[in-house]
């Protein structure tokens, strides 16, 4: 069975390709001219639907199954921002590391070293069936710093429930077990077969 991924963020295409080692997974930008896609939702299940919808029709197949992901970090001190701004929190064309360091920087500013925070994943599936979504979550801490090379995003600077280390320094196969996308994953696995 062949997956469309509705997006090209290499870290989340690595992280779902991993998980469904059994399928052909692919960006739906190897297949069709890229286009932006306008991420007007109010939250992530809309945003994700958003996204799945419009590379489905795009494909103009109606035998392809196509899969979303909007996520994202948020943290309560901050009144839950970055939220579903996490790829845009540092502006329109910010890149990863700025987002990691303007959240940082916020930190700073408050004087805050820990806090806790949760990543959020909602995951869309766009078939001839019609549209599904499911979603997962990760709690832990953000840390006013950046340790580790690991993942991608604000990784380096988010501590996972029970652990003591950053997604950054922790090896791959723990956020592969725990995280807000793996569980979300799991779930959607359900509606494919
Ligand atoms: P989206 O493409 O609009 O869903 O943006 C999601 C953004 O949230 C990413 O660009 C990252 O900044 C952040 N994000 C989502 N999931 C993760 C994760 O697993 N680790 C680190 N950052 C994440």
């Amino acid at each position: 069975m062949k997956i469309i991924l509705a997006t090209s963020n290499k870290g989340k295409v690595k992280e779902i390709q991993k998980s469904f080692d059994m399928f052909e997974v692919v960006p739906f930008d190897k297949i069709i001219e890229p286009f932006e896609i306008e991420e007007n939702g109010s939250s992530f299940k809309e945003n994700a639907i958003i996204k799945a919808k419009a590379v489905y029709k795009a494909i103009d197949d109606k035998d392809a199954i196509v899969l979303s992901d909007d996520s994202g970090i948020s943290v309560p001190v901050l009144g839950n921002e970055p939220g579903i701004k996490s790829a845009r929190y540092a502006g329109d064309n910010a890149i990863a590391k700025d987002n990691l360091l303007k959240l940082i920087n916020e930190l700073k500013k408050r004087d805050i070293k820990k806090t806790p925070a949760f990543y959020t994943a909602a995951i869309a599936l766009a078939t001839k069936d019609g549209i599904f979504s499911v979603h997962g979550w990760m709690y832990g801490e953000v840390i006013d710093e950046a340790r580790g090379e690991n993942g991608f995003g604000y990784d380096p600077m988010f501590i996972p429930e029970g652990f003591d280390k950053t997604l950054g320094e922790l090896d791959e196969s723990v956020k592969k077990e725990l995280s807000h996308r793996s569980k979300a994953l799991k779930l959607i696995k359900r509606v494919l077969w």
